[in-house]
């Protein structure tokens, strides 16, 4: 069943549109976006989509084909509407609270982004839901202003402490291209990304692991940052220079705050490399700042489970270029920079160091940059 009529079975009526937000890959830039930095993410073909049209009362009402229960709110405030419905719920009152006049609505959703496995499904339905509702009131909300709005909804209405970088991949991405975001001015310039023109590709590795623990350690990183900052004397870890590195460490002292600080200022430093290389049309030496992205995650900043550490060993011993763990951790995935014509042999040379393992057979794709949130 498509969407519309998703949407028409639930509500008995037509949609007045239908509306597509993907879901993302963070090329590198970890955990820098909380700490005013740089990332480097581009959007996947996987999106959510949603059929929204008006509703016939002063409620709004949603389904999702991934969830059995609906869910329908009036005017609405944090903690009010929780478990999947808080997301879109959120995504109202985030506009309420900037006054905007929201018109109430019927929305169906349905998606092909995994849900909980990185790849920020969350981002891909608040910006699903922030454009229809945005193109069905005819609300004056530019382009650059919404991933702020969303990530308000999350952190917000949700609870969830994350970074501006998902709702901005989702929102700002444009096909064929990766999104360099300043985290603290959100300016963005698009990276042309058309890796099939030099025989490349981006294999993504589902780990499948179950994540753990996520919230809390996400928090506890987040809380180190700021007392790291802090102690240092600076708004955030972005304002360490990488040639004020080593000092700024001694200062620290504490060991867990100097690797916390040392991934964060090392990591800002590969994402504008990352950039300078591709503007160059330097592909494949992206590779080796890919594996130091993922050594700096496992060993400083502690946010790799062994899945996602075998997934990058097996794609190195394979062949490729550079492979590292993406999103924010504890599982997750893996993308690896690989020729073009090795992204099976990669792919199965993973499955076999997983199966060795016993662990849960990874799900992998090649991945092509493709636009942001839409109507379609
Ligand atoms: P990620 O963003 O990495 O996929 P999160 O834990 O941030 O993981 O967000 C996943 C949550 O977002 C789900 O548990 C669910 O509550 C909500 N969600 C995302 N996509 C959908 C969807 N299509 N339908 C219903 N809920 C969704
Ligand atoms: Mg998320």
């Amino acid at each position: 069943m498509s969407v519309k009529e998703i949407f028409t079975a639930a509500y008995g009526a037509e949609p007045a549109g239908v509306w597509a937000a993907p879901g993302r890959v963070n090329l590198i830039g970890e955990h820098t976006d909380y700490n005013d930095g740089f990332v480097l993410p581009f959007a996947l073909p996987q999106r959510t989509l949603a059929a929204a049209g008006p509703s016939p009362d002063d409620r709004w009402h949603v389904c999702s084909t991934l969830i059995p229960e609906p869910v329908s709110f009036g005017t609405t405030a944090p903690g009010e509407v929780t478990g999947w419905g808080a997301y879109v719920a959120g995504v109202v009152w985030a506009l309420q609270e900037a006054g905007f006049e929201v018109p109430t609505a019927r929305i169906a959703i349905d998606s092909d982004v995994p849900l909980g496995s990185g790849l920020s499904s969350s981002a891909a339905l608040e910006s699903a839901v922030l454009t229809a509702l945005i193109d069905l009131g005819g609300l004056d909300l530019p382009l650059e202003k919404r991933p702020a709005l969303a990530q308000r909804a999350e952190n917000v209405y949700v609870g969830a402490p994350t970074g501006i970088m998902d709702q901005s991949a989702s929102i700002r991405c444009q096909d064929g291209k990766a999104l360099f975001l300043d985290c603290r001015s959100y300016e963005v310039e698009q990276i042309p990304f058309d890796l099939a023109a030099e025989g490349l590709a981006i294999l993504v590795i589902n780990s499948n692991a179950p994540h753990q623990h996520v919230d809390g350690e996400y928090g506890a990183r987040r809380k180190s940052c700021e007392e790291a900052a802090a102690l240092l004397g600076v708004p955030a870890l972005r304002d360490v220079a990488t040639a004020d590195l080593p000092a700024a460490l001694e200062r620290l002292g504490d060991d867990v705050l100097v690797r916390r600080t040392r991934h964060i200022v090392t990591e800002n430093q590969r994402v504008l490399d990352t950039v300078a290389l591709l503007r160059d049309g330097r592909v494949r030496e992206v590779g080796p700042l890919l594996t130091a992205s993922h050594a700096s995650m496992r060993d400083d900043f502690e946010i790799t489970v062994a899945q996602v550490d075998v997934a990058v060993e097996a794609s190195l011993a394979a062949g490729a270029y550079g492979a590292r763990m993406t999103g924010g951790g504890f599982g997750g995935c893996v993308l690896a920079l690989v020729d073009a014509d090795r992204a099976d042999a990669t792919a199965a040379a993973v499955a076999g160091a997983y199966a060795e393992r016993g662990f849960t057979a990874p799900t992998s794709w090649v991945a092509v940059a493709g636009p942001g949130a839409a109507r379609i």
